[in-house]
């Protein structure tokens, strides 16, 4: 029997019903860029989210490059971020016209390290972007001390996160803004591309919302330069039956993810991922480390279970990133990670025996 890494298929197959109506409610209304389904979900994201607003956008990388534009990040200005991330972080702060400045990861966690954080920071510093990386909150309150104490904001990468908690709070709710992705792979995930920023400050999400639709606030009447970030009807419509359903699914992955460590526990040359204290960690990825990761994904993949590798390259050894002259070394905990990372089949769908079948193979591929 085969494992697949993600199963998409299964996942819509439940509420296929409630899917076909919905997107034959949009085609009827003809509300196709923007109009009342996205405003719906925007409602609706925000009360999920416990915060005022929500803005719905293109997908998660305007997400991220709205929200620092609405900072005043520009040319000249530097964002520290972590280079264990999807390359879409930094494509964010880039777009901006500023520079991406990395701070290294924390060994245990593999979320940015906060001891790190003030040695970074310079008289340019504009932002701080941590990544709430495979569904597990970063440790925000030294961060948000630090940003404090230098009147930066922090702006979450929560594009991983979609529900997960720290000390109670929701991921993405807690710094100036969040972003989101609902790429469909994602603990959320629309019929296509898809995003959405959250925040309680109301200047910034007037800024925003007037940003993702041509600088308008009124149609044809365009107060500043802005850009077409606009979300989908039918991505509005499908994402308000999904979030209906996210917390059972966020809570079938963490069983799952619970199965694993249990099942794993104790396997040499095997890291299970730790979860800290005080988060509420939602899965989007099972990560583990294992030695000569390239040959087990092969030896997993030829007994017909499908990993992954969340990421292979830190973002400072991509060859996007090759003018920043950062080498091999410069951050050793992110290099080490991404030579050893192996993301495990996850999602709600998994089954407990499917679980069983893929901890005997990485058994028999690690001892054998
Ligand atoms: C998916 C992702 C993004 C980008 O989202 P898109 O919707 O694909 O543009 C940004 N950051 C992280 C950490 C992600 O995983």
């Amino acid at each position: 029997m085969s494992i697949q890494f993600l199963d998409l298929k299964t996942h819509h197959q439940a509420h296929r019903a409630e899917f076909d109506r919905a997107i034959g409610e949009v085609i009827d209304s003809g509300a196709f860029a923007g109009g009342r389904f996205v405003e719906q979900f925007e409602k609706e994201f925000a009360a999920y989210c416990e915060v005022k607003h929500a803005i719905g956008v293109g997908n998660g990388t305007d997400a991220l490059w709205m929200a620092l534009l609405a900072l005043g990040v520009g040319p000249g200005d530097e964002v520290i971020t972590v280079p264990a991330t999807f390359i879409a972080t930094c494509e964010a702060i880039t777009f901006c016209g500023a520079k991406p400045v990395f701070v290294d990861i924390d060994p245990d966690t593999y979320l940015m390290d906060p001891a790190l954080l003030e040695a970074a920071i310079t008289p340019r510093t504009k932002a701080i972007m941590p990544v709430h990386l495979f569904g597990q909150p970063v440790d925000l309150d030294p961060i948000l001390a630090i940003a404090g104490a230098h009147g930066l904001p922090v702006v979450e990468d929560a594009a991983q996160a979609h529900g997960a908690r720290y000390k109670g709070r929701r991921a993405g709710s807690i710094g100036a803004a969040g972003a989101f992705s609902f790429y469909p792979g994602k603990n959320l995930g629309a019929f296509g591309e898809a995003g959405a920023v959250v925040t309680n400050d109301d200047a910034l999400a007037a800024k925003m919302r007037m940003f993702r639709d041509h600088g308008q606030a009124k149609k044809y009447f365009h107060d500043v330069v802005g850009w077409n970030c606009r979300m989908d009807g039918i991505q509005g419509a499908v994402l308000s039956i999904k979030l209906r359903y996210l917390d059972e699914r966020n809570q079938l992955r963490r069983e799952r993810a619970a199965q694993y460590d249990e099942a794993l526990r104790g396997l040499e040359h095997l890291v299970t991922p730790v979860r800290s204290d005080n988060t509420e960690h939602i899965y989007h990825i099972y990560e583990v480390r294992v030695p000569n990761r390239d040959a087990v994904l092969e030896a997993m993949a030829a007994a017909e279970v499908s990993c992954g590798i969340h990421y292979p390259v830190p973002v400072h050894l991509q060859n996007a990133y090759q003018d920043m002259g950062l080498g091999r070394g410069s951050f050793p905990v992110a290099e080490r990670c991404a030579g050893e990372f192996l993301s495990l089949p996850m999602y709600p769908e998994l089954t407990p025996a499917q679980v069983d079948e893929v901890v005997a193979t990485l058994r028999q591929v690690l001892q054998g």
